[in-house]
């Protein structure tokens, strides 16, 4: 039933923006069934209102009654917890109302200790220990983000676990692998990936359904923009846990560019070094990006991404008219200056102001090691405050971005990292 509601849904997405718009309009999320989020509340409200699914017109006919009973303010909160000494990501976000309740929403969980500051973060700041995580997404299958998330599985009541597991697709790449046999080249991809091999037997064991993280999910009140299934696939050869192929796949274009080092280690307002063609790895590319939009508000996850894939999450947004300037994103993979180029970034956050003190036009944060210092590096600070993205590091505490409600007791303001006018040379 509920892969029957998706592809209809999956159907309606790919009909023309002006439906699209609709569909994400402040007024369809409010009504996001919030325990599960899988049943896409758009169909069960048109069936509740004698309207076929495919009815065009029923989008507009739905906003309209909703807009009536709007006037609680949603709530949303995106906590960047810390992750230890070094780099890792562990995310925890709650959004609702009190009349369609709350969704809480996890990505990714850091190594092994981490685990238990989620548990306690989620109960002390949510629901208590009994909170309901709807939805648990693993960015992408890296040590730093993956096995904290372990301990969460088993031990809290977790609705929907979203993660691309590279097996499945064996029977694709195993051309490239002429000394494999299919169930062999299933079983080394299996041997090499413990961390979502735990995760997946809890859910077996717990009935938590299982669900790819591709291009199109809708994952809650987050569309997922990238990897489209046929880069994730097209990748899986090159990751860091797949065996090496025998016979080289087809490489994207982008990665035979040659690295133009930069001298320049000065940089001003107007003088950006920030390399246009250097690349991350092909495992981080495969890095979930979600775009999460609660009224007006958007927010943009972007894990250890690097430009191939924001750029893909880009073009995509931009054909479903949600290209636009979130107002929080995640600076990718802790703030290396290998995942974001100017382009990217222009795409995302818009051209560079003018000035120094422009008004900024959202914020930034930043999962950062206590000990990671030299991240984010400078060049990436100064590229995202140019288009008007003050970052906010994690280092050693959680930092939060939130609407709806007030500061937390205790808690204080911080402070964004600084312009640098020295930077890091290249090499
Ligand atoms: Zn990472």
């Amino acid at each position: 039933m509920h892969e029957k509601r998706r592809a209809v849904v999956a159907e309606l997405i790919r009909e023309e923006a002006a439906t699209v718009r609709l569909l994400f309009s402040p007024e369809l999320v409010r009504m996001q069934p919030i325990e599960t989020g899988m049943a896409p509340p758009i169909l069960d409200a048109c069936r509740a209102e004698g309207l076929g699914a495919k009815t065009l017109g029923y989008p507009v006919h739905i906003a309209r009654r909703a807009r009536s009973d709007a006037g609680i303010p949603i709530l949303l909160e995106i906590d960047f917890l810390p992750v230890g000494n070094s780099n890792g990501d562990a995310i925890c976000v709650r959004y609702g109302d009190e009349t369609a309740g709350y969704t809480v929403h996890v990505i990714d969980g850091a190594f092994k200790e981490t685990s238990k500051d989620i548990i306690a973060h989620i109960s002390n700041h949510y629901h208590g220990p009994s909170t309901i995580i709807g939805h648990m997404v693993v960015s992408h299958a890296c040590n730093d983000h993956v096995p904290g998330l372990v301990d969460v599985l088993r031990t809290m009541d977790v609705r929907n676990l979203w993660m691309n597991r590279p097996w499945i697709y064996a029977d694709e790449v195993l051309r490239v692998y002429p000394r494999f046999t299919s169930p062999g080249l299933y079983k080394r991809m299996r041997d090499k990936h413990e961390y979502l091999v735990e995760l997946e037997s809890i859910a077996i064991v717990r009935r938590i359904p299982i669900h790819d993280a591709l291009q199109g999910a809708r994952i809650g009140n987050f569309l997922v923009l990238a990897p489209s299934r046929d880069r994730y696939v097209s990748l899986i050869p090159h990751l860091d846990k797949t065996p090496e192929p025998s016979i080289q796949p087809y490489r994207s274009p982008f990665a035979a560019l040659p690295v133009r080092f930069s001298n320049a280690v000065r940089e001003t307002w107007t003088h950006e070094t920030l390399a246009e063609n250097l690349e991350t790895s092909e495992s981080n590319e495969t890095s979930v990006v979600q775009l999460g939009i609660f009224d007006n508000h958007r927010a943009l996850l972007t894990a250890d991404v690097g430009p191939i894939g924001l750029a893909e999450a880009a073009t995509y947004a931009a054909s479903l008219g949600l290209l636009t300037p979130p107002n929080v994103v995640q600076v990718p993979h802790h703030g290396s200056r290998h995942n974001v180029t100017p382009l990217v970034l222009d795409l995302w956050l818009g051209q560079k102001l003018p000035y120094e003190n422009s008004p900024r036009r959202g914020t930034a944060f930043c999962s950062v090691g206590a000990d990671a210092d030299i991240y984010p590096r400078k060049k990436v600070t100064n590229a995202f405050l140019r288009r008007g993205y003050p970052i906010y590091a994690t280092r050693g505490e959680t930092k939060t971005h939130f609407i709806g409600r007030e500061l937390r007791n205790g808690w204080g303001s911080i402070t964004p990292e600084a312009f640098s006018t020295n930077v890091e040379d290249d090499d």
